[in-house]
């Protein structure tokens, strides 16, 4: 039966596949300036060039796309199946523990180095795949074709470049994300916006606001600073706030000054309830100073308004909505940074299915111009591919069969490598439950996981172009 076939042909192999993503790893593929035939920099250049050499060495045929993507063939006839991994990596911090970022070593079982889970592992698990299938001589009657991005952290230009060169597959998947299937991506509205007003003084007054760095990420610090209000009677108001919403708060006297810098939860900007705003417990807090009337108290009771603690679904800016497939659309005011006479923010928010420019930005560009901002807000649709589409019951019956576990597809508020993609899901590496640090510190592979990926990757080749 195959998959025993396939069990044990990765079974002896387990020691080459794990040298083949080190291989991989052990290129530094941060994003860096373009040079010739290079768009992204010379580490994203020289990762595609080791893996479509790996590839070529295991027989198949290979090509470099003016350094955008690579891609990897296999199989006779039309192409079924595109599988989209990518090579390239997030920069790195000084706070790994177990190993260099680039210096891949396995403990436990667990692969650790940037690029082992995000994408460098999948991406070697998929090329393994092809390479099972045509060593084990499994007759195909349709080709896969694996495809080597080198952009996908810093806006995808690889695979817009490739797709304006060639069409897409009948049916995709990017083994960049989690198992079993994402086939619903959120829809997303992020906004900027600004306001400024005539300059102030009398007191008490708002001076500045500092909060966040990025529109996707929820702050867990946040930063305010007021002049004439006593450090008395800003500590027991923000004791009260701490204890409505749980972001605390330290407050420090300077002169005619008082900082308040207030400590929530940071989380990804899809996922604003599993964090506590610092931004929006600071504007509760702010909003109860008696400060004097001007422009920038205004706007930040009108920022209080629309963002009010705690109401993560846009309820307040009247953009909630919720769809069965999708789930709610979730709202975040994630950045503000106000000084003297002017502001400039932030937000992000994950649409639910249904919501459009019309029902969602625009609404919120009309509340924020009748408050006095301005704000600029494009519309992204989401992405949404059918549960009964035969790439979802293909990949989630490989799944159900490789790991045992019931196969649910999965909707996120985030957007994956295939978000623009018609028939294009998202499929693994990460298992249920398993967190493996994409992004972060000690990132890490569990090597087990991904070897079983690539057997389910296999099956899946054969069950479609078979
Ligand atoms: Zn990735």
């Amino acid at each position: 039966m195959f998959q025993e076939q396939l069990k044990e042909y990765f079974a002896a192999r387990r020691a080459a596949f794990t040298a083949d993503i080190c291989r991989l790893v052990r290129i530094d593929s941060v994003k860096g300036e373009p040079q010739p035939g290079m768009p992204f920099g010379a580490g994203p250049a020289a990762a595609l060039e080791e893996a479509l050499a790996m590839a070529r060495d295991m027989g198949f045929a290979v090509k470099n796309w003016d350094g955008y993507v690579g891609t990897v063939d296999f199989g006779p006839g039309e192409r079924q199946l595109d599988m989209l991994a990518h090579l390239d990596v997030v920069p790195v911090g000084d706070d790994w523990t177990v190993t260099a970022p680039f210096v891949p070593v396995e403990r436990d079982g667990m692969l650790y180095g940037r690029g082992t889970a995000d994408d460098k592992g999948p991406a070697v698990a998929a090329l393994y795949a092809m390479r099972a299938v045509k060593e084990l001589g499994v007759p195909l009657q349709r080709s896969v074709r694996l495809i080597l991005g080198t952009d996908e952290e810093s806006g995808s230009a690889d695979i817009a470049y490739y797709y304006q060169r060639e069409k897409e597959a009948p049916m995709t998947f990017s083994p960049d994300a989690d198992f079993p299937v994402i086939n619903i991506e959120k829809g997303r509205a992020h906004g900027v916006f600004t306001a400024d007003w005539e300059a102030g003084d009398a007191l008490p007054r708002l001076v500045s606001v500092h909060a966040g760095t990025r529109a996707n990420v929820v702050p867990g610090l946040a930063e305010a600073v007021v002049a004439g209000v006593s450090a008395e009677l800003t500590c027991s108001a923000a004791q009260l706030v701490t204890a409505e919403t749980g972001v605390t708060f330290d407050v420090e006297k300077s002169g005619e000054q008082t900082r308040i810098t207030a400590h929530g939860e940071s989380a990804h900007g899809s996922a604003p309830k599993d964090g506590n705003n610092a931004l929006t417990g600071l504007l509760t807090l702010l909003c109860r100073l008696p400060l004097s009337d001007d422009g920038a108290t205004r706007r930040i009771h009108a920022l209080n308004e629309l963002f009010p603690h705690g109401d993560w679904r846009g309820i307040a800016a009247g953009v909630a909505r919720h769809d069965e497939r999708s789930g709610a659309t979730t709202l975040a005011c994630t950045v503000l940074h106000l000084e003297d006479n002017a502001l400039r923010g932030e937000f992000d928010g994950r649409t639910a299915i249904g919501a459009n420019q019309e029902n969602t930005c625009d609404v919120l560009i009309a509340a924020m111009a009748a408050r006095g901002m301005t704000l600029d807000c494009r519309h992204r649709p989401e992405h949404c591919v059918s549960a009964d589409a035969p790439i979802v019951v293909e990949l989630l019956k490989c799944y159900e069969q490789y790991t045992g576990q019931k196969g649910e597809p999965l909707a996120i508020g985030g957007g994956t490598y295939v978000h623009n993609i018609k028939n294009g899901v998202a499929f693994g590496c990460t298992m249920p439950g398993v967190d493996n640090h994409l992004h972060g510190a000690d990132e890490f592979a569990i090597v087990d996981d991904l070897l079983l990926s690539a057997q389910m990757f296999a099956q899946a080749i054969v069950d479609l172009c078979g």
